[in-house]
């Protein structure tokens, strides 16, 4: 085992603070990563502050990662050392049930291993995500990252961008179609970005003013306010596709009403209590409610090749390690443009 120095809490209203790791020695199909930057994700906060009700503490989240190898195992045959590299919400799966033999580690019957606050499968214990020095990674869950991108604005690709062009491809969006996206965080702004190289025609939804300028410049034919009800009232059937990135409590009829008959909202924004559907928001019309989950490891390494030949990262706001509690209660009040990320230079090198 060697020791790495994380960023953690130890408690759901505790503060965050160096703390001491374990990671373990590099085994043959390891690639053990120098941590360079970390994307802030609300899922960070949701799991930091046990919202969803399943954290494991000390806890140390990041499931964006960006990295340089500095060790590769003796069968690791994808990298070398000095590749740049990315990690995302997964770093183990069974490898052997019917969603992981078609490339949907996500769906993983036995339960793929979370980057943090996962348990891992060989009884090596919980994982601790990007908040660190370094990691170790068993190569078929590590990303190659196109060399044309900049390193720091990729890093949210992992999940921002992942989690949106995962359902995206999915429901076919391209051109020809009308499709919303509500909310304009991390997510959201992947999502309008991604959807608009696909061809879409992007209209945001947003409950922020302020950020109609920034949705058209990302990509959106559209700006709606979405506390504006005679707006919404305006856009009721005309959408073949909505992708609803909202993290927190939030009337979701008034979206599915947007939907063409057939059509389908998926949600992949989490809060952590339920999102109340009446019948009739999907009685009529024909309408379908799904949701969708990141995305897998193949398609994440699609999805990066798309966004280095379309030259497609994230828009960033470069934080120290330090900050990450201002960091969490600026995306809590909807002020983050768009993703944060951690330059992880700032990150102490011994504990105080
Ligand atoms: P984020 O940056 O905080 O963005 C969420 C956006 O939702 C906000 O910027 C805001 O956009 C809107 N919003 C927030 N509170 C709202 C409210 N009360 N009513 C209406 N709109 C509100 O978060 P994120 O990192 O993009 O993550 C979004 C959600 O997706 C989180 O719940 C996260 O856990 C989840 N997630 C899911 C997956 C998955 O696999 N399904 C993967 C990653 C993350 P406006 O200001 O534009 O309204
Ligand atoms: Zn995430
Ligand atoms: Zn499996």
């Amino acid at each position: 085992m060697l020791t790495c120095i994380g960023y953690g809490t130890t408690g759901a209203d505790h503060p965050f603070a160096p703390l001491s790791l374990q990671r373990r020695e590099t085994g043959a199909e390891d690639v053990r990563i120098h941590i360079l930057y970390c994307g802030v994700c609300h899922s960070d906060i949701h799991t930091a502050r046990n919202e969803w009700r399943s954290t494991i503490y000390p806890c140390v989240p990041g499931h964006e990662i960006i990295g340089r190898v500095v060790e590769v195992g003796s069968a690791v045959t994808r990298f070398k050392v000095g590749d740049h590299v990315g990690v995302g919400c997964m770093v183990d799966s069974c490898r052997q049930c019917s969603s992981c033999q078609q490339g949907l580690e996500q769906y993983c019957e036995n339960g793929f291993v979370d980057t943090y606050n996962g348990q891992d499968k060989h009884g090596r214990g919980v994982t601790y995500g990007g908040y660190s020095q370094n990691i170790v990674v068993d190569q078929a869950f590590v990303l190659h990252i196109p060399k044309t991108l900049d390193l720091a604005a990729t890093a949210p690709l992992l999940c921002a961008g992942i989690t949106t062009w995962s359902p995206l491809r999915r429901w076919k969006v391209g051109a020809g179609m009308r499709v919303g996206i509500v909310g304009l965080g991390g997510l959201g702004h992947m999502g309008v970005k991604l959807a608009y190289a696909l061809g879409a025609e992007v209209v945001l939804f947003t409950t922020s003013a302020n950020k109609k300028a920034d949705a058209k410049r990302l990509g959106a034919h559209e700006v709606v306010l979405s506390t504006n009800a005679q707006a919404m009232a305006k856009e009721q059937g005309r959408f073949d596709f909505i992708l609803d990135t909202v993290s927190a409590q939030h009337d979701i009829n008034t979206y599915l009403g947007l939907l063409k008959r057939d059509a389908t909202l998926v949600q992949v924004g989490a809060p952590g209590e339920p999102l109340p559907v009446a019948a009739f928001s999907l009685i009529f019309k024909r309408r379908n409610f799904a949701g969708s989950l990141i995305g897998g490891i193949a398609e994440t390494q699609e999805m990066l090749d798309f966004c280095g030949q379309h030259g497609i990262t994230a828009d960033i706001e470069m934080i120290r390690m330090e900050d990450i509690e201002s960091a969490y209660d600026r995306i809590l009040r909807s002020d983050v443009k768009y993703r944060f990320v951690i330059d992880m230079k700032t990150m102490p090198t011994a504990l105080s």
